[in-house]
């Protein structure tokens, strides 16, 4: 058997016919930046992440960056990100000219360990960046306290959790503006790029609109430097058919963690998810943790399974940020999983004896 590590073909089929409407919609009305398919995207993703706007943005990282750009965060200031998140949430930061400020997570759900934050806030933290990692939900009341009593903006970065939840409320409504990514790959993703911020507040969503932009309300008339960071019709348009779908498949690829689950319990050295008290988990990955990760790899390739390490280097020791000063041996529970973690199969549509054959292999592989 040959099992890809991701597929787009079992989800798209469903929808072929309602993608071509949409896209033959798009063509016959001729209007192909901020028009109705945006709008209407906007109203009806704001309604399902239970936040009063979205603003549909060019990507996940321009939706980060137009967050922290609209909360007046920049030069001087620092916000604290979690040591092993995908290098967007922090390059969002550097964009704004302020300092990511470094918190390891719990080796367990890998998400920001609330008990560290706040021994890094100084008088200028500014924000707090939780990334809901793999798909699941950090631990929002014990950040949103900290916040409170320091006085700090909630950054959530949602990429890779549309429809998770932490004590019954959806993730990308706790933050003050948060970002997320409709990047292909992700739970709901679009035929391109694509991303958007949710806000709560209405002046933050004005400034963000005029950010995305040309830092422009009325046509022509500019008010603050804005950038060209728009999502265009067509995407909003493929968007709208593939969010009425999305429940559907969040509870398919919950539907084949739990087979996994059972089928990999006590398995060799495997390490399988663990979920946080009061945090529900999307599988946007199925990441498993091996000491013998690399042979595990190669032996998956050769069984013709397809895996993704998610990911190998932690932001500390990626060449980009040298100029941080890092060292190994920094943020060991970053490293720990770096150098132990393996994304396994998972997607809307993957049937279960895929699942059983993946299933297998890996058994196999610790009875050899
Ligand atoms: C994908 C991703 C982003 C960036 O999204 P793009 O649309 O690729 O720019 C940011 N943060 C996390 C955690 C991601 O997984």
């Amino acid at each position: 058997m040959k099992i890809p590590f991701l597929n787009f073909a079992d989800s798209h089929l469903q929808i072929k016919s309602e993608l071509e409407a949409a896209f033959s919609n798009v063509l016959s009305y001729n209007w192909f930046v901020l028009g109705k398919e945006l709008e209407a995207f906007e109203t009806e993703y704001a309604v399902y992440n239970s936040v009063n706007s979205c603003i549909g943005v060019s990507n996940g990282l321009d939706a980060l960056h137009l967050a922290l750009r609209a909360l007046g965060i920049g030069e001087g200031d620092e916000v604290i990100v979690p040591s092993n998140t995908y290098i967007a949430t922090v390059l969002a930061v550097s964009y704004v000219g302020a300092k990511p400020v470094i918190v390891e997570p719990r080796l367990g759900t890998y998400n920001l360990n609330p008990d560290l934050v706040e021994a890094v806030i100084t008088n200028r933290t500014k924000a707090i960046m939780p990334v809901h990692l793999y798909g699941q939900a950090c631990e929002m009341t014990a950040i949103q306290q900290i916040a409170k009593k320091y006085n700090l903006f909630i950054v959530e970065d949602n990429a890779q959790a549309q429809g998770a939840s932490y004590n019954g409320r959806i993730t990308g409504s706790w933050g003050d503006a948060n970002g997320t990514s409709f990047y292909p790959g992700k739970n709901l993703g679009a035929l391109g790029d694509a991303g958007a911020v949710t806000t709560n507040d209405t002046e933050i969503s004005r400034k963000i609109k005029m950010l995305r932009n040309y830092g422009s309300e009325k046509k022509y008339f500019n008010e603050v430097v804005g950038y060209n960071m728009r999502l265009d019709e067509l995407q909003a348009a493929f968007l709208r058919v593939k969010l009425k779908r999305l429940k559907e498949w969040t509870n398919e690829r919950m539907g084949i963690a739990s087979l996994y689950n059972s089928e990999l319990q006590g398995v060799g050295d495997l390490v399988l998810p663990q979920i946080a008290e009061g945090a529900t988990h999307v599988y946007h990955l199925y990441v498993i943790r091996t000491k013998k990760r690399d042979a595990l790899q190669q032996y998956l390739t050769d069984h013709g399974v397809g895996t993704v390490i998610h990911y190998p280097i932690p932001f500390h020791l990626q060449e980009a940020y040298v100029s941080m000063g890092y060292k190994k041996g920094d943020f060991p529970i970053a490293e720990e999983i770096a150098s132990t973690c393996l994304s396994i199969p998972i997607w809307p549509g993957m049937n279960k004896s895929q699942v059983l054959y993946i299933s297998k292999t890996l058994k196999k592989f610790y009875n050899n």
